[in-house]
């Protein structure tokens, strides 16, 4: 089973089967980086989800 952990605070996303209900409202997606052909991948926990803008923002910063 794949392990997601939040790219911020490092929690580890539990998806245990035969849990549907406890469906968190993590966010995963893809940014592009300053290059073309730069995708960056995240996966942020409720919380940090939250100051997501603030996040990409400090991963593009370079
Ligand atoms: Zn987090």
């Amino acid at each position: 089973m794949e392990i997601i952990k939040c790219d911020k605070c490092k929690k580890i996303k539990k998806s245990e089967q035969g849990k549907s209900s406890f469906r968190s409202k993590w966010t995963s997606g893809n940014v592009r980086g300053g290059n073309p052909w730069e995708m960056i991948s995240f996966d942020l926990c409720e919380k940090c989800s939250q100051g997501i803008v603030k996040f990409i923002k400090t991963y593009l910063r370079k």
